[in-house]
C-alpha cells in the first residue's frame, strides 16, 4: 500500500481536513500518478455536501475528478505510459469494458459496473478517493495523455468541464453553419465557448449577469445575452440549433425551448434539484428535442485534449492552496471565480 496525504470531509456540514489515505500498490496495468493539480468541480460540492436528490455520500469523502500530474511508476504490462509522462484522470477510473457501450468507447454509459473516481466502490471492494490527494493509482485504460502545450494547471479542468462540454458539441454536430448557445458562463461555459468557436459554430452565451461579457467575447463568443432580459427571448426566438445548459438550477424551460430552430436540441449537463417541467406544445413546435449527457468516453477525452492543444484552448484557473478548499466552495457557489479553482497538490501535506 502507498500512504498519501489528502484532504477529506467527514459530513455534509464538515470542513475539509488533512488526512492520509491508502492507494493500492500498482498492478501490472496500473499507472501511479503524482498529482500536480486537481480542479474543483461543482459536482464535488454536490457530493461533499450531499446535495444531490437521493444521493448518498460515503464519508470520509476525498473528492476531485479533474486530475493531472506526472507518472511516477507503471506496472509491467503498461504500454501507453512511462515514468515522467504527463497524465490525466477524469470522473471514471473503471467500467465493465465488455458491454456494447464500453466497446463503443462510451464508458460513461456503461451498462455494467462503472467506477467513479470518488464516492464509489472500486472492483477491490474499497472506496474510491479522488484528486484532492498526492497520488492516484489507475488502470492505464482510464488514463489520458496531457499534451505538452497545455500547462498542467490549465489542463486539469478539461478532464471534467472540458469533456462534458466537448462531448455534446460533437454529438450534436456543432460546426460551421450551426448556431450554438451556451447557458451559463462559468467553469464549463468558458471552455465550451472556446470549443464551439474552434469547431466553427456561431456561439452565443446566455447568462444572468453582464460581468463576464468581456471574458466571453475575448474567448470567442459571437454574442452575449442576458437571460434576465425579455428581449433576449423575443429577438433570438427560433434561432439556435443547439442550446447546452450548464446551470444546476431549474429554469423556465419553455422559454429556452422557444429559442430552438427546427430540429434544435436543448441539452442539459447539470442536474437541477427539481424535476424538469416542459410544455409538450413547445416541443412539437419546430420538432424540438430535449436531452441530457454525461461526460465523454476515454478515447473522446483524449481527442478533446488533442483538439484543445491544436486550437490553443485551455481552462482559465485560480490556483489555490489545499487549506482553502472550503473558501473556494463558498466562492464557487457564489459565482466568484474566473473560471475554475484548481488545487495546487504540492500543498496537500499539512505543515
Ligand atoms: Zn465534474
Ligand atoms: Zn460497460
Amino acid at each position: 500500500m502507498i500512504s498519501v496525504h489528502a484532504r477529506c470531509t467527514c459530513g455534509p456540514n464538515e470542513a475539509f481536513q488533512a488526512t492520509t489515505i491508502e492507494r493500492r500498490d500498482p498492478g501490472p496495468r496500473d499507472v501511479v500518478i503524482d498529482i500536480a493539480y486537481a480542479g474543483i468541480c461543482h459536482s464535488d460540492i454536490e457530493h461533499a455536501r450531499q446535495l444531490r436528490a437521493g444521493g448518498k455520500t460515503r464519508y470520509p469523502l476525498v473528492p476531485g475528478h479533474e486530475i493531472v500530474g506526472i507518472v511516477s511508476a507503471v506496472g509491467a504490462q503498461v504500454t501507453r505510459f512511462a515514468v515522467g509522462d504527463r497524465a490525466g484522470v477524469g470522473n471514471m477510473v473503471d467500467a465493465c469494458r465488455e458491454c456494447a457501450n464500453c466497446r463503443a468507447g462510451l464508458e460513461p454509459y456503461c451498462s455494467g459496473q462503472r467506477v467513479l473516481t470518488y464516492n464509489a466502490i472500486d472492483r477491490d471492494g474499497k472506496p474510491t478517493y479522488g484528486g484532492y490527494s498526492q497520488k492516484i493509482v489507475v488502470d492505464e485504460a482510464f488514463v489520458v495523455k496531457i499534451p505538452h502545450s497545455i500547462p498542467l494547471q490549465n489542463a486539469a479542468p478539461l478532464l471534467c468541464a472540458g469533456i462534458t462540454m466537448y462531448s455534446p458539441l460533437r454529438h450534436w454536430n456543432a460546426g460551421p453553419g450551426k448556431r450554438v448557445a451556451i447557458l451559463g458562463f462559468g467553469g464549463l461555459g468558458h471552455v465550451g465557448v472556446q470549443m464551439a468557436k474552434a469547431l466553427g459554430a456561431h456561439t452565443t452565451v446566455l447568462d444572468l449577469s453582464l460581468t463576464k461579457r468581456e471574458d466571453a467575447l475575448r474567448l470567442g463568443a459571437d454574442d452575449y445575452r442576458l437571460t434576465t432580459d425579455a428581449a433576449t427571448f423575443s429577438e433570438l426566438a427560433n434561432t439556435f440549433d443547439l442550446i447546452i445548459s450548464t446551470v444546476p438550477v431549474n429554469v423556465n424551460l419553455d422559454t429556452y425551448l422557444g429559442l430552438l430552430a427546427l430540429d434544435g436540441t436543448f441539452v442539459t449537463l447539470a442536474i437541477p434539484e427539481m424535476p424538469l417541467s416542459i410544455s409538450a406544445a413547445v416541443l412539437l413546435n419546430n420538432r424540438r428535442s430535449i436531452a441530457g449527457t454525461r461526460s465523454g468516453g476515454l478515447q473522446e477525452t483524449q481527442d478533446m485534449l488533442d483538439f484543445c492543444a491544436q486550437h490553443g484552448i485551455a481552462a482559465e484557473v485560480e490556483v489555490i492552496n489545499a487549506d482553502h478548499i472550503d473558501t473556494a466552495y463558498q466562492r464557487l457557489l457564489a459565482g466568484d471565480v474566473r473560471f475554475r479553482f484548481v488545487i495546487d497538490n504540492a500543498t496537500m501535506m499539512k505543515e
